[in-house]
């Protein structure tokens, strides 16, 4: 499993976003600079039932993309939370995967007690999973002893 780092207040961010609706799907867009996540991006989700949809509403998700161009940035990466539903790509979340190159982190809060993010890439209708690695980006590995 590939594994990719997400800082500590990125992940701190996105849980908090999701913790803030628990009966609903919130969304938004993480931006990178060289592959390094920076920051996030809350866009509002507009889909008719929030409750088990996200759709980023479309003016927001245009103008997160112009501020990430400005400053150097790309997308790095998609959330969204699922209330009831594990952290997993719902079959809509497939169908609707759009940005092949971009992770998608999805939180649960439908796991007592703890909030989980798992991340996704999602290609032509296939998921592979990658383990995120949370917290500071370790150094060089230094051998025992
Ligand atoms: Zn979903």
């Amino acid at each position: 499993m590939a594994i990719i780092h997400i800082p500590l207040n990125i992940t701190h961010f996105i849980l908090a976003h999701a913790q803030r609706h628990e009966d609903r799907e919130v969304c938004g867009l993480v931006a990178s600079r060289k592959g390094n996540p920076t920051r996030c991006f809350e866009i509002a989700n507009v889909a008719p039932d929030p409750a088990t949809r996200f759709e980023m509403d479309p003016a927001a998700q245009i103008n997160a993309m112009r501020a990430m161009r400005e400053a150097g940035e790309e997308l790095f990466a998609i959330y969204h939370s699922h209330p009831q539903e594990p952290a997993r790509p719902s079959a809509i979340d497939l169908a609707e995967s759009a940005y092949p190159n971009a992770l998608y982190l999805i939180v649960s809060l439908h796991t007592a007690g703890v909030l989980e993010m798992r991340g996704y890439y999602i290609r032509k209708g296939q998921t592979e999973e990658v383990e995120l690695s949370q917290g500071v980006k370790s150094g060089p590995h230094l051998s025992p002893g």
